[in-house]
């Protein structure tokens, strides 16, 4: 675990040499996930590596823009790999998603670009 930047990080192996033939795969080796995706991670560094859940703010604020991926499909397979500690499911990944795009009445950040 990495933990010099401020927020607790999983160093990953993304394999990016497959073709990925629908616009669903999972962002660590680019398989097609058949359905809807059941495992997210908070992906930064090119998906080398995956941001701790409860470190996601820090990483938010630290972590430059083009680098930061936020929340990608993977598959069951690499969530495995991933470890459960670092993985959302997708109810948790709809969550954070929902409590984003929620406007904060603290801050005056215009919404992100939709994705
Ligand atoms: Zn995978």
């Amino acid at each position: 675990m990495n933990e010099s930047q401020g927020f607790r990080t999983k160093p990953l192996d993304p394999d990016f040499r497959r073709d990925p033939k629908t616009g669903c795969y999972c962002a660590l080796c680019q398989k097609d996930i058949k359905g809807e995706p059941r495992f997210y991670a908070h992906m930064i560094h090119g998906c080398f590596e995956a941001v701790h859940p409860e470190d996601r703010e820090i990483a938010n604020a630290m972590v430059v823009e083009h680098d930061n991926f936020g929340l990608l499909p993977v598959g069951p397979d690499c969530a495995r790999v991933i470890g459960r500690e670092f993985v959302y499911t997708a109810e948790e990944a709809a969550a954070v998603r929902e409590r984003e795009a929620t406007p904060s009445q603290s801050t005056t950040q215009p919404p992100p670009p939709g994705r």
